[in-house]
């Protein structure tokens, strides 16, 4: 009894979501000892939804964590798919297959998050020498209760409560958690991969693009509250988040900032992808009629993200863009970058100066 209540106390003890996944998958391998635990969380969107192997954690190795703004989103397993994984999502029910693969293993899959509204959906995949019994299934699915109030806590801190979009307060931890450090490795090297600057140990997969940070502020937001409302102002807010969350792609990161302003973090091949990214949700929004309010608009800035920049100075450069694009007419897409190149704005000394993504 209390040997069980210390394997399944760390869970209680995590500082964040990560170590908190990591501490599940941890903690089931302590209980049941299977040849492997992987926590797989859905990413993308409604066309196009994968599988990514956010924790894996087989018998006698370090843990391996894939950032989602990391992932090689073509190279996932498709949801679609009819695996047991999906099966274990629609059932809502723990999955099990026998001899899995054609290997000597039996895989059971058990539903680890089903909260939609949340955005998150995932299940846990454990393979094991022998098929789980009942009493082992019991006590993963009480495992997993303690790891979904965690996680809903979590959640409630990192999250906006209105548009349900990460908050500001999340976006400086994961700014450095995604984007930090891992210079250099590249997708190949991703499997084997080196530990981290803290005790959590990680390995991603990267693929040779950059990161940008967009910067958006909804335009004369303050005259949709006059004219309609508070509640109405705060249906466009929400609606806004939709289409951001809807435009961008799966491993790009969108956060509210506070207020009309909203943040996003970008992955993308080059500047000109970036900038067209953010101008389809501009002209998006443009042609979006917002039930009562009609027409909104939006003007966004985008910054490159370089080796050593903090958050705030991230920020600073995409608002100065912002700013450019309010006083030129609003309802447009300004890239710091290229304004500083045209001689448009002053640049900022970039200390370091080091191209790193
Ligand atoms: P600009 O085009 O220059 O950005 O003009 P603006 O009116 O959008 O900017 P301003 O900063 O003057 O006004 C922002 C408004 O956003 C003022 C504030 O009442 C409103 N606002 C801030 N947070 C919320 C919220 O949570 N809900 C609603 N409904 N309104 C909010
Ligand atoms: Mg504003
Ligand atoms: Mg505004």
């Amino acid at each position: 009894m209390f040997d069980l209540i210390d394997q399944i106390s760390p869970l209680t003890d995590q500082r964040d979501r990560e170590s908190l996944d990591i501490s599940l998958s941890r903690v089931l391998m302590a209980l049941l000892k299977p040849a492997s635990v992987s926590l797989y969380m859905v990413m993308g969107d409604g066309n196009e939804r994968r599988w990514l192997p956010q924790i894996v954690l087989r018998q006698g190795q370090e843990v391996e964590v894939n950032d989602a703004m990391h992932a090689d989103f073509r190279r996932l397993d498709r949801v679609e798919e009819d695996s047991p994984r999906q099966r274990c999502l629609q059932v809502n029910l723990p999955v099990v297959i026998e001899n899995a693969e054609g290997e000597a293993y039996c895989l059971t899959c058990l539903p680890l998050l089903t909260d939609h509204d949340m955005g998150e959906t995932g299940v846990v995949e454990i393979r094991s020498m022998v098929r789980l019994d009942a009493q082992a299934l019991a006590t993963i699915e009480r495992v997993l209760r303690i790891y979904r109030n965690m996680h809903s806590m979590f959640m409630y801190s990192e999250r906006d409560a209105l548009t349900g979009l990460l908050n500001r307060k999340s976006f400086e931890e994961t700014f450095y958690r995604s984007l930090r450090d891992d210079k250099g490795l590249s997708a190949d090297v991703a499997l084997t991969g080196t530990p981290g600057d803290d005790d959590l140990p990680r390995r991603r997969a990267r693929v040779g693009e950059q990161f940008w940070l967009a910067m958006v502020d909804v335009d004369h937001f303050k005259q949709v509250n006059d004219q309609f409302g508070h509640q109405i102002g705060d249906e466009v807010l929400i609606l806004v988040g939709r289409i951001l969350k809807n435009t961008f792609r799966g491993y790009d990161r969108v956060y509210r900032f506070g207020g009309e302003e909203f943040v996003v973090l970008l992955r993308c091949p080059d500047h000109a992808d970036a900038l067209q990214t953010t101008e389809r949700f501009r002209q998006k929004m443009e042609q979006y009629r917002f039930p009562q309010v009609g027409r909104i608009t939006v003007s966004a800035g985008l910054s490159s993200i370089l080796a050593g920049d903090a958050p705030d100075v991230v920020c600073n450069r995409a608002d100065q863009a912002v700013y450019y694009a309010k006083r030129n007419g609003r309802n447009r897409v300004c890239s710091y970058d290229e304004l500083v190149q045209k001689g448009l704005l002053q640049t900022d000394i970039r200390d370091g100066g080091v191209e790193l993504f």
